[in-house]
């Protein structure tokens, strides 16, 4: 099976040696480097003088010569923070290349595709197709994501005195204690009334609330705190940087910038890494995992159940693939944070995997087998050891595939 696999894969039969790649992929970053500065003289000497562009306008293709494009380059755009730029395909054959590239702003998707031809000393760039396609505005981005995420989930009981009180796709937990109760995560203001519906369901009551814990400082993770604090009384603990983002009310995030916005609130307390908290018995330790966002906060706890304990871990999130991962004016060090803040969950041990969002710990389908498990007396589903570590293979795999297509780091 391996060797017909080896057979039929293109890269296998068609042997190219490796350094016109590593030639084209030259090219290729003088042109994300032109791209990024705005620089017409570099653009110019990239494409050179024969170079032919068409460019799609509506439905149309138009020539557009490389002075022309040249003259639209003018500095760094003031959105180059979020521009994220990625080599989608690059393919060498000996009398030319083809390479498709990306470059995503927070409006729009422009594609370049590429023919390089060799010559001596190099490769030049002898034709390109430009093709942008605007994208959908953050409030329709907010809708589509929302009404997905926000599906009504059965609230449920977990395990120990860990409760599942959050959506089909944005999670919350309730954690009860005898002197009150923990929410970790309140989803969006939107979800509010049926956050509180669950809580009852389960027979508790929102007003019980003494302390609010948050993952991450996103509009849908704690975007109905201050609503929720202003009813309850709660206390709001969070990390010192996502606690900033909050009194901000999610303005200036590093990843998003001021598009998702939520009512802004003040932390009670900043919580360090390593510290507790601690409620009616209860204990919750944060660990830092900052990429995501840069205070982003993992909890870790132990519960009891049936006699046994059980270490839970809720991860904050570790998704930072779509984000400019290099060249990044604002967070230059979101993928060296990130890639620590993996190894620092592989030495955590988990019984319990939970997270911010449910689809990284099979919410669903676990949450259907819990009520069968139940039923026949077999083991909890969402005991599973080994759910952290394939979690962490899955974000460090993306992790490794973006920072590979993204743009190379340059020297400052
Ligand atoms: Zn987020």
């Amino acid at each position: 099976m391996v060797l017909v696999g080896a057979l039929a894969s293109p890269e296998i039969s068609i042997a190219e040696p490796a350094a016109p790649e590593a030639e084209v992929r030259e090219v290729v970053e003088r042109w994300f480097r032109a791209d990024a500065l705005g620089s017409a003289e570099e653009l110019k000497s990239i494409l050179g003088a024969a170079t032919s562009i068409v460019e799609k306008r509506g439905s149309k293709w138009v020539p557009v010569t490389a002075e022309t494009l040249a003259s639209r380059a003018s500095g760094v755009a003031p959105d180059e923070f979020r521009r994220v730029r990625r080599v989608e395909s690059l393919r060498v054959s000996h009398s030319e290349a083809s390479v498709v590239l990306s470059v995503e702003s927070p409006r729009d998707k422009r594609r370049d595709r590429l023919t390089l031809k060799p010559e001596t000393g190099g490769w030049r760039i002898v034709a390109d197709r430009r093709e942008t396609t605007p994208k959908p505005s953050p409030a329709e981005d907010v809708r589509t994501l929302l009404a997905e995420w926000t599906k009504p989930v059965q609230p449920f009981h977990i395990l120990g005195n860990v409760h599942y009180v959050g959506a089909n796709g944005v999670s919350a937990f309730l954690l009860t204690t005898p002197s009150g109760h923990v929410l970790l995560d309140s989803g969006p203001v939107e979800m509010l009334p049926r956050l509180e519906r669950n809580i009852e369901a389960l027979g508790f009551h929102l007003a019980d609330v003494k302390l609010l814990l948050n993952s991450h400082a996103h509009y849908d993770h704690c975007g109905a705190f201050a609503e929720i604090k202003r009813r309850t009384g709660a206390s709001l603990i969070a990390s010192e940087a996502d606690g900033t983002e909050m009194e901000h009310g999610g303005l200036g995030d590093f990843a998003y910038g001021d598009d998702y916005r939520y009512e802004p609130v003040t932390p009670d307390r900043h919580v360090g890494d390593g510290e507790r908290v601690e409620l009616g018995g209860l204990s919750l330790t944060a660990i830092l995992t900052p990429g995501h966002t840069r205070g982003c906060t993992t909890w870790s706890t132990r519960v009891e159940e049936g006699g046994r304990t059980y270490d839970v871990v809720f991860v904050c999130g570790l998704t930072v693939a779509p984000f400019k991962l290099t060249n990044n004016p604002v967070y230059p060090a979101v993928a060296a944070d990130t890639r620590r803040s993996i190894a620092r969950l592989r030495a955590q041990h988990a019984d319990v995997m939970l997270a911010a969002h449910g689809f990284w710990f099979d919410l669903t389908g676990k949450a259907s087998r819990l009520a069968q498990a139940r039923r026949t007396g077999a083991t909890n589903p969402f005991v599973d050891p080994g759910q952290l570590g394939r979690h962490l293979d899955e974000v460090e795999r993306d992790l490794a595939e973006s920072l590979a297509a993204q743009e190379h780091e340059r020297a400052p």
